[in-house]
């Protein structure tokens, strides 16, 4: 059975290999930073969610050590059984400080998060109104879900407006939307799915994944940007990216929501509980944003330059609100290529390409951080000018 099954592999993965589509892994051997060591070399990271430069930070770093010696390594269990440390409760009660919301649940992931989200709150009767692009996890999370399905292209909120009017015989309606889109950087217009959610009586979930720690004077993601801290029933998020990188999701937002999540929701029923260790560090990544807002402050200072300059430079640059910003090449051969000649010049870039971004729309994603340091951000701008003269993308 399985030699057909192997060739039918085989071919697939040839025709992904020929396609440029082929996605390899690239092995770091330092800890995550601004500047990491990539085959035997040092290069400067520009690919890593590290938005806030807490991946290693010796605080967090710290906060995980003292865990790890009073409250060991694992729990062995999920988080009803006997998998819930006075750790886990801080950390989501400093989530939901941290939010304004109500309450907060914790997962394994944002993955996780966003899976165990929609089953529990909506069925039939109910309907999802979800933008194109979000994040996977969403598309599979709805899935899961028995609710009527509906789609609006991207922050388009003609075509939102249209699919809620479609949804007004069903008796709860819920707008779902990435409050950054990883792929472009751009924030939901959330003012506006906000009137139109107040308009048609519906409800709203902002996956807060790039936005936390991001968007916001203080980072407080698209709530604080728009004014509307507290008004949004849901918020899901990561602790994979900005607060501390290392694993961990969590849905805030309203009490009742929350207490049904404990109730019904399956990868909170049916998976383990995130480590002492890491609830401990999150604990103090939360704890350190809320001191001051410095870190947000570089973010957006390193961000601005970052766009201003590759613009000049002739760069194609999606426009941008977060610090992910793509610089377009639209061909998956040309972004892999640029890529790897970038990572000759010490710079370590991802290209994405189909089936990650529409074809025809491959592009590098930088992710800029608080860790770059002025002149790490001007070499970077370098290099993707030399790069891009030599491959030309750019003329100077
Ligand atoms: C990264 C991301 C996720 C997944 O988060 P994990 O905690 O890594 O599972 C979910 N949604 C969005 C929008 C993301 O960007």
């Amino acid at each position: 059975m399985y030699s057909s099954f192997q060739d039918h592999l085989k071919e697939e993965l040839t025709g992904i290999r020929d396609a440029g589509l082929y996605k390899e892994e690239r092995i770091i051997t330092s800890p995550q930073g601004s500047s990491i060591i990539v085959k035997n070399r040092p290069v400067l990271n520009f690919c890593a969610n590290n938005y806030l430069g807490l991946s290693n930070h010796p605080e967090l770093v710290k906060a995980a050590g003292e865990a790890l010696k009073h409250r060991g390594y694992g729990m062995s269990s999920v988080r009803f059984i006997c998998g819930t440390q006075d750790l886990h409760k801080e950390l989501e009660k400093t989530i939901s400080r941290f939010f304004g919301t109500e309450d907060t649940i914790l997962y394994a992931s944002c993955f996780d998060a966003n899976g165990g989200v929609f089953e529990p709150l909506l069925g039939e009767e109910d309907a999802i109104i979800s933008d194109a692009l979000n994040h996977a996890s969403i598309i599979d999370g709805v899935r899961l879900c028995k609710a009527q399905r509906y789609r609006y292209a991207n922050a388009d909120m003609q075509d939102l407006e249209k699919c809620l009017q479609q949804a007004r015989k069903q008796r709860f309606r819920l707008i779902v939307t990435d409050g950054v889109f990883s792929m472009d950087g751009n924030v939901a217009p959330l003012d506006k799915i906000y009137a139109l959610a107040v308009r048609y009586n519906a409800m709203i979930l902002v996956d807060e994944s790039h936005s936390a720690g991001v968007v916001g004077r203080t980072g407080r993601g698209t709530t604080e940007l728009y004014d509307l801290k507290g008004k949004v029933e849901i918020l899901t998020g990561t602790l994979g990216k900005a607060f501390g990188g290392a694993i961990g999701g969590f849905t805030t937002g309203k009490r009742e929501i929350i207490e049904m999540l404990r109730q019904r929701s399956r990868p909170y029923l049916f998976s383990n509980s995130i480590p002492p260790m890491v609830a401990a560090a999150g604990i103090a990544a939360f704890n350190l944003l809320d001191r001051d807002n410095r870190l947000q402050d570089k973010l957006h200072e390193n961000t601005s330059y970052f766009v201003k300059k590759m613009q000049e430079a002739g760069f194609d640059i999606k426009p941008t609100q977060s610090a992910i910003c793509a610089v377009m090449l639209y061909e998956a051969r040309l972004a892999q290529e640029f890529a790897a000649a970038l990572q000759e010049e010490g710079i370590y870039v991802t290209g994405f390409s189909f089936p990650v971004v529409p074809k025809g729309e491959a592009r590098i994603r930088v992710q800029i951080s608080a860790a770059h340091e002025p002149r790490q951000l001007d070499d970077c701008i370098r290099a993707f000018c030399k790069v891009g003269n030599k491959m030309r993308v750019i003329q100077i």
